[in-house]
């Protein structure tokens, strides 16, 4: 099984829509083996959008996701990555396809909610990056039977 890396960003503490967000990866399917909330340092922030270093909006970008504390999430199932950068909707709230997260609940690139990991190699870094392993769980998963058919897991 996959697990990724699920960030629930300031935009979605402020609003008050986290726990809703996290309902959805629930009513989903996946299981939930680490969370927890934390302010994003610099240092943190630079590695985890080292892609956007550069960009001119790179600052607003870091001070939007310091604007409030973040959940940070990890979510584990067959194919999970895929399964959760689907759920997110692609980066742009305008473009994202009702029924995604960021489809239905922004209109913002920046302010888009969540960010999830974007390839399997990603996940694990990115897991790494704010995880101990301490802080990830393995535990049965009960209704896994009624979840996948037994030769899907
Ligand atoms: N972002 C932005 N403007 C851009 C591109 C990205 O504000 O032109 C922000 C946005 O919050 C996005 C994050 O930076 O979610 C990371 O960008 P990435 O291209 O990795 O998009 P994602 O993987 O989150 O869809
Ligand atoms: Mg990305």
């Amino acid at each position: 099984m996959q697990k990724t890396l699920v960030i629930l960003k300031p935009s979605a503490i402020q609003r008050g829509i986290a726990g809703e967000i996290i309902s959805r990866f629930e009513k989903k399917g996946l299981q939930i083996v680490g969370m927890k909330m934390v302010e994003l340092s610099d240092e943190i922030l630079e590695n985890h959008y080292a892609h956007l270093k550069n960009k001119p909006f790179f600052s607003r970008i870091k001070n939007s996701m310091q604007t409030s504390p973040v959940i940070l999430m990890v979510a584990k199932g067959v194919g999970a990555v895929e399964v959760v950068r689907k759920m997110a909707g692609v980066t742009n709230g305008r473009e994202a396809l009702p029924g995604t997260i960021r489809g239905d609940y922004s209109v913002s690139v920046q302010e888009n909610i969540v960010h999830a990991s974007d390839s399997i190699e990603t996940a694990d870094i990115e897991i790494k990056r704010f995880f101990s392993e301490d802080e990830i769980f393995e535990y049965p998963q009960q209704l896994l039977p009624n979840i996948y058919a037994n030769d899907e897991y």
